[in-house]
C-alpha cells in the first residue's frame, strides 16, 4: 500500500514535470472537450480516459447529459402519431423529418403503441418508403391510458 502511493507520487511528480516542460507525446490528463451536439464543455477524466483506452473506445463526441438522451448509433427517436390496434399499423413522428411507417410486426416487447408514446426503432424501407424497424417503447404516458373516448 505504501509502495503503491509513494509510486503515485512519484509519478504525480513526473507528470507535472512532463507538464512543466510542455507536451508529452502520450497525453494523459484530465481532458476539457466540447459536446459536439450541444456545445458545452465536458471533462474528460484520467479515469475516464484510462478505462476506455482499455476498451479500445475512442474518445467522446458528446457531453454525459447528451449521451444519456441520443439513442445508440443507427437508432433514432420519435413520438406515436397515431396508432390503430384493429388495423395494427400507425405513425411516428420525428421534429423535422416525414412521418414514418410502423407496423404491428416492427414492435419489440410493446404488444401495441399508442398516441404519445416515446419510442426508439431502426429506419427501415419497404415498396412504399420508409418504415420503422424494431420499435420499442421508451415512454408511455399512463395517464393517457384513462382519456375518456
Ligand atoms: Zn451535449
Amino acid at each position: 500500500m505504501s509502495n503503491a502511493s509513494a509510486a503515485g507520487r512519484s509519478q504525480d511528480f513526473q507528470d507535472s514535470q512532463h507538464a512543466a516542460i510542455g507536451k508529452r507525446s502520450r497525453e494523459v490528463d484530465d481532458e476539457i472537450r466540447y459536446c459536439e451536439r450541444c456545445g458545452i464543455s465536458y471533462l474528460w477524466s484520467i479515469e475516464e480516459q484510462r478505462t476506455r483506452a482499455d476498451a479500445g473506445a475512442p474518445a467522446p463526441e458528446h457531453c454525459p447529459g447528451c449521451r444519456v438522451l441520443l439513442p445508440p448509433p443507427a437508432r433514432t427517436r420519435g413520438l406515436v402519431k397515431w396508432y390503430n390496434i384493429r388495423k395494427r399499423y400507425g405513425f411516428i413522428v420525428r421534429q423535422g423529418e416525414p412521418e414514418i411507417f410502423v407496423p404491428a410486426a416492427a414492435l419489440q416487447g410493446a404488444r401495441f403503441l399508442q398516441t404519445g408514446d416515446l419510442v426508439e426503432f431502426s429506419l427501415g424501407q419497404n415498396q412504399e418508403g420508409p418504415i420503422a424497424q424494431d420499435v420499442i417503447l421508451l415512454q408511455r404516458d399512463e395517464a393517457l391510458l384513462d382519456k375518456p373516448r
